[in-house]
């Protein structure tokens, strides 16, 4: 290690929400960070590239546990976000009527479980029941990513005095040293080494989180990988609503934020290729040398980025609407989303947060829901 090694109390790789919010949190309690994120800007994967659902709990009829932990933070979300959120549609779910998991009594009564919202509804001028057994009205959002992107990344501006932010960087090695963790910083293109002492580290790269617990010499989590697709539409005959049709291989179509496009998803049509593996693994990676399973290039700008399913999921989610609902296709956003081999079944999206290593300490952050970022508030 160098002589003129820089001493920080964090260090927090990832520079999504999870790492992001770590960062002002604990800038707010007094401590010198360095956040470290590979990409040139911050928020350029999953905390952009998702479904822009402020889960009340409805999503996860299967897991109860993921259920009350959506609703546990909503409320708090909701307040601290206000500016960000978008409130004024109807939120539909529908349950259909071949092949789902759950059905529509199942369902009342797990939304009456969880104190939420669901009010039959036995007409609606948009919606065709001919595939539906039941459908019911909900309360839910929507948060706007980009608005969320822009309020954090400016407010990590502000505390640049407490936060060395560093872009384009990533880790080249990691190592104990006394009571501190020694790490090597690169830039992303492998060049301009640099040390860092740290008195604790987070690891906050959702995807990338087993590539970093290796570098630390620390346990896995057990992920599995998918690259995913949100079809983005103008649906001007759909401002006012979103339906989401559970529970199985359904959709959803709901307002993006506050953006005026609505976001298209599909539970059989969004994810492209799957990988198992606690690496992301895929295929596509053979053609990019700079996107590897242990450093993850941008699907987004990637050339050999699977093509689009917007029609697939369009035809899907026809079935549900009457005929005269109009909708353009707009652009597509790509990301891979990395979920808990142990949801498998369940499909529950728990926010795990792992202290694998005690003195120093190394906390992995293993984010399920978006506003479950006030977990880590619990556990550092
Ligand atoms: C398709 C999809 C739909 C979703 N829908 C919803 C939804 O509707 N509602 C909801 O609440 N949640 C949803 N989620 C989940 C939610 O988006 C994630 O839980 C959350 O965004 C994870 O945030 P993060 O900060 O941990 O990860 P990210 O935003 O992915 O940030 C991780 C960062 O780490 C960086 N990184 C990775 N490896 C390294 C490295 N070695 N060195 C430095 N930097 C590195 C990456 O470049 C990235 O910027 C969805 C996710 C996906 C993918």
């Amino acid at each position: 290690m160098r002589k003129n090694t820089e001493t920080v109390d964090y260090l927090i790789v990832g520079g999504g929400l999870f790492g992001v919010y770590a960062a002002l949190y604990l800038a707010g309690k007094g401590y010198r960070i360095c956040l470290v994120e590979k990409e040139k800007a911050l928020f350029r994967k999953a905390s952009i590239v998702n479904q822009a659902r402020l889960h009340g709990g409805y999503h996860y009829p299967r897991s109860i546990a993921t259920a009350v932990m959506s609703d546990d933070h909503k409320e708090r979300f909701t307040a601290e976000h206000r500016p960000f959120i978008h409130f004024s549609f109807e939120k539909y779910y529908a349950i259909d009527r071949f092949g789902s998991f759950t059905n529509a009594a199942q369902f009342e009564r797990f939304c009456e479980y969880l104190s939420i919202r669901c009010e039959p509804v036995l007409q609606h001028p948009l919606i065709d029941f001919q595939r539906i057994e039941a459908l019911f009205r909900t309360t839910e959002y929507t948060f706007d990513p980009y608005l969320i992107a822009d309020h954090y990344t400016r407010r990590v501006q502000e505390a640049s005095a407490q936060i060395d932010l560093r872009l384009f960087t990533c880790i080249r090695q990691a190592e104990q040293s006394g009571d501190k963790w020694a790490v090597e910083l690169q830039d992303a293109a492998g060049e301009n080494p640099a040390t860092l002492l740290a008195g604790a580290v987070i690891n906050a790269t959702y995807a990338g989180s087993n590539a970093v617990n290796r570098q630390f010499g620390l346990r896995e989590i057990d992920l599995m990988h998918e690259i995913s697709e949100i079809a983005l539409l103008s649906a001007p005959t759909l401002q006012g609503l979103g339906l989401t049709v559970m529970d199985g291989p359904f959709g959803s179509i709901m307002p993006f934020g506050k953006s005026g496009l609505h976001s298209l998803s599909s539970v059989a049509y969004t994810h492209h290729k799957v990988s198992y593996e606690n690496l992301p693994h895929f295929d596509c990676q053979r053609q990019r040398a700079d996107c590897r399973p242990d450093l993850l290039a941008d699907c987004n700008e990637c050339a050999v980025k699977p093509r689009s399913n917007y029609r697939k999921m369009f035809a899907q989610m026809k079935q549900y609407f009457r005929p005269e609902i109009g909708w353009q296709y707009f652009h597509s956003l790509f990301t891979i989303k990395s979920k808990l081999r142990a949801n498998y079944i369940d499909d529950g999206r728990p926010t795990e947060i792992n202290r694998l290593h005690d003195d120093p300490p190394f906390y992995c952050i293993f984010a399920g829901k978006i506003n479950s970022i006030y977990e880590i508030e619990k556990v550092v």
